[in-house]
């Protein structure tokens, strides 16, 4: 399948005279053992950046062969090989917009598919595929701005309103969509197992597609326009049988160019964070906006897979804690059992196991020392304050032995590291958001060494840094860091590499 004709599409972006060289080969050559330039140059590409793209390409073609990449991980490397990213975000286009939505949506399934299958296959892949399209999660892509057209299928714009709605293509075939029953995606059979209990039948089919049309035509606060074209290519169409129902209530019929006088007052933006946004774009607003405006989800390292195995087996010993239950060492096992994520390689899993097992006896021991009650753990709160909405998940509030009640977060990682991760702002925003609750004290639990720090609660700080952020995301300011000492970390550096001031 490492055919030439895989390689002449946008993504690689090979340049003319490399297409025409690979053009040349036999359909069914492989380019798989060029990962030389002199090789390379036997079959005529002899451009020094395309001989480079293609080596690279070949070389993860063999990691992925042996399994020692990931589907998600393999997707940032082709990225990082043909730079496509950086392309499509030096040159700003509505079109170049709605394909960098469309990646970061590819990334989050391909996250969450490795989330849950620790075996990749074609069929487990196609499965989630599927579930994702029936689950209406796709359907959508809305352009920033208040002011922006949101182009949504009607699914998704249930219960919404707007000024102007633009119902398109109501033709026969289209809306009503032609029935037919769905065995096949794209032309490849859903297997039997997956296919729905029951499909509707015709007269079922066309009552949920006119119910979907009176939402589509009830979205409009004041001006529904319904585009019925006359052609679709070279085939007549033919005007939905939905209109004519509805063609005494047409005031006009137009060709084109329609225009509206009256101005509507959008109401104030909301906007909704949680505390990691709220870091990300202190941080940088740029990986703010690759993250939490595209949507892009990157790989997680071993490291971070540690760090939620430990949050998943905490949630069950700050349970049994709190409830007054033992936990012995068998118990502690069984939680890991059910905690646990597959992390790559047999030793690193072993060793982690052992890691995780240490620490958090020495939690339970410290817990039992420090703390008189469990409060609470894992308490998810909305705070809403004017136009921001902060959403978040407290790890943990608890009475101390002298009866103050603590708000603690953990870290996987010692505490000489934690100045990095920006905690005094994450236990000052929690803070402020859960005003109802009584906090004496803030502090965080280091787990590789057992340390517990306090910190001071600074509002005005707190205050400050909500809504400097809420003002830089209203005025859609995304800058790129300027200082790049920690670059080296982000996932997205060889996007920033690739752009001007990167
Ligand atoms: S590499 Fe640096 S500048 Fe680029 S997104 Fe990451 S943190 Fe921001």
């Amino acid at each position: 399948w490492w055919r030439p004709d895989l390689f002449d599409n946008e993504v690689i972006g090979f340049s003319k005279k490399t297409l025409a060289a690979l053009e040349k080969l036999p359909r069914n050559a492989s380019l798989k053992d060029i990962t030389k330039e002199e090789k390379a140059k036997v079959i005529g590409i002899t451009g020094s950046a395309d001989t480079r793209k293609l080596c690279n390409l070949n070389l993860l073609r063999a990691k992925i062969e042996d399994k020692k990449k990931g589907l998600l991980d393999s997707l940032y490397e082709i990225f990082r090989i043909t730079g496509y990213i950086s392309q499509l975000m030096a040159k700003p286009s509505v079109e170049n917009e709605e394909k960098l939505y469309n990646i970061a949506q590819l990334t989050g399934l391909f996250d969450r598919y490795e989330r849950r299958f620790s075996r990749p296959s074609a069929k487990s892949l196609l499965w989630l595929l599927y579930k994702k399209t029936m689950d209406k999660g796709m359907d959508q892509v809305i352009t920033t701005g208040e002011n922006a057209a949101k182009c949504m299928t009607v699914h998704k714009a249930k219960g919404l309103e707007f000024p102007a709605v633009v119902v398109c293509s109501c033709i026969e075939g289209d809306f009503p969509l032609r029935y037919r029953a769905r065995e096949t995606i794209c032309g490849i059979p859903i297997p039997p197992d997956m296919l729905k209990s029951k499909e509707p039948d015709m007269d079922e089919h066309l009552e949920e597609e006119l119910r979907l049309f009176y939402v589509a035509i009830t979205r409009a606060q004041d001006l529904l326009v319904i585009t019925v074209p006359d052609k679709i290519n070279v085939r007549k169409a033919k005007r939905s049988s939905f209109v004519k129902m509805i063609e005494e209530y047409v005031t006009e019929t137009v060709d084109s160019d329609i225009t509206m006088e009256k101005k509507y007052k959008q109401p104030k933006p909301v906007t909704t964070l949680s505390y990691s946004a709220v870091h990300a774009y202190k941080d940088c607003p740029f990986r703010y906006k690759i993250n939490y405006v595209y949507g892009f989800v990157s790989p997680t390292e071993p490291m971070q897979r540690l760090g939620i195995i430990i949050h998943n087996v905490l949630q069950k010993v700050n349970w049994a804690l709190q409830n007054d239950r033992n936990v012995t060492g068998e118990i502690l096992k069984k939680f890991m059992e059910e905690s646990w994520l597959p992390i790559a390689g047999k030793k690193t899993e072993e060793n982690f196991r052992k890691q995780v097992f240490e620490h958090i006896k020495d939690y339970i021991a410290f817990a039992r020392k420090e703390f008189k009650r469990i409060q609470c753990f894992e308490k998810p709160f909305t705070h809403i304050d004017g136009s921001l909405i902060m959403r978040g998940k407290v790890d943990l509030v608890a009475e101390d032995k002298s009866g103050k009640n603590v708000l603690v977060d953990f870290k996987a990682m010692k505490k000489e590291g934690i100045k990095k991760t920006g905690v005094e702002d994450q236990l000052g925003i929690y803070r402020h958001c859960l005003m109802d609750m009584k906090i004496d004290r803030m502090a965080t639990y280091t787990f590789y060494d057992n340390q517990f720090t306090d910190f001071t609660y600074d509002e005005k700080a707190t205050k400050r840094l909500l809504s400097d952020v809420t003002s830089g995301l209203l005025k859609e300011s995304f800058p790129m860091k300027k200082d790049k000492t920690d670059c080296d970390a982000c996932p997205y550096q060889f996007i920033c590499a690739e752009l001007p001031n990167g």
